[in-house]
């Protein structure tokens, strides 16, 4: 039987890896600081006796005792809110913990994949985002502690490939968004969601002509599951290029939840990206992989779990 470490595992994403690899009958260990994550997202998986739960920090030495074929990196702040709350913590989980992890993988001789963002292409001044672009990124900027961790990760996890010959996979995640998501963790779904089913306004940043592209999470994590099998190397985008412009987004929200919140406009964040859209031609080729949830079917079932969240 084939075990693996989640790192995030409670968090949203990577409690649904653990959900899912536990479901193709692997041994599971979720380890977590829970800095943003919640036990809740995994406590349903306790009682198997193939699931453990490590409570660690891993930009402090990691240890785990036994074999281990696979090594998924989920663990940081992901959400502007969270990140601009622990700039540091969240570069040292993208640096020290990344090169923790590799050294567990070298160690282990496991195959390790790390969880990388669109948003190492900065404010793109490429559209949509192939994997070939570099990016437009600005690194003292407020949203440098996240964006320039993730391509630090990066490198880290390639030259453990080039110069250790470690086995690596790194996907580079667009908007993912469904149940387990936080209500407050700042980004515009769950905010325009909590916002309309409370009866408050619901707040636009900038002009709202800014898009998007949301990727429903199970597609997200069939795509990973189908890159950590595959025998690729290099980045690979996983995301919906189904592109909305915020203003329609929160239209659309107000309209599934029938509310008669008001949207109203508030200045832009520094350094907001102003489009985002992945090229996925490389995840359709190579994992046969594409999107398969529409962005009607994944709000209606991320809504119902926010209504059970908030008890309305
Ligand atoms: P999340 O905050 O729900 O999950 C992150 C988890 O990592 C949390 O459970 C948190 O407690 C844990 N963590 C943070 N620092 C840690 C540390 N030092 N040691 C151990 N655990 C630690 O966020 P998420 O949305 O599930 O994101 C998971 C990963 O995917 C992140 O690496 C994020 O950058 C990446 N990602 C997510 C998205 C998205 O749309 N959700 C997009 C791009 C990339």
């Amino acid at each position: 039987m084939k075990r693996i470490l989640i790192a995030g595992g409670a968090g949203f994403l990577g409690s649904h890896l653990c959900d899912r690899f536990m479901k193709e009958g692997y041994k599971v260990i979720a380890m977590d600081n829970l800095v943003t994550g919640n036990i809740r997202n995994i406590e349903h998986l306790f009682k198997h006796p193939n699931f453990e739960y490590y409570h660690h920090d891993i930009t402090k030495f990691v240890h785990v005792p036994g074999p281990l074929d696979y090594i998924l990196h989920f663990a940081s702040p992901a959400s502007p809110i969270d990140y601009l709350k622990m700039p540091i913590q969240t570069l040292k989980v993208g640096s020290l913990g990344t090169h923790n992890l590799l050294g567990l993988a070298k160690e282990k001789k496991s195959r390790m994949l790390i969880a990388s963002t669109s948003e190492v292409y900065g404010d793109p001044l490429v559209h949509p985002q192939n994997e070939s672009y570099w990016g437009n990124v600005n690194p003292i900027g407020p949203r440098g502690v996240y964006d320039e961790a993730k391509r630090f990760q990066e490198a880290m996890t390639m030259a453990y490939h080039t110069f250790h010959g470690l086995e690596t996979r790194i996907v580079r995640i667009f908007n993912t968004y469904g149940p387990r998501m936080r209500l407050d963790d700042g980004r515009a779904l769950p905010a325009f969601m909590s916002q309309a089913l409370k009866g408050e306004d619901i707040t636009v940043f900038g002009d709202g002509s800014q898009t998007r592209s949301f990727c429903y999470v199970d597609d997200l994590i069939e795509g990973i599951y189908r890159l950590m099998l595959s025998d690729y190397h290099l980045p690979v985008n996983i995301g919906n290029p189904n592109e909305v412009s915020l203003k329609e987004f929160a239209e659309e929200i107000q309209h599934l939840i029938g509310s008669h919140s008001k949207i109203v406009y508030q200045a832009l964040p520094q350094d907001d990206p102003k489009q985002r859209q992945p090229d996925i031609s490389l995840a359709k080729e190579l994992l046969q992989w594409q999107p398969l949830v529409d962005r009607s079917e994944g709000l209606r079932i991320t809504l119902d779990y926010f209504k059970k969240e908030l008890g309305v």
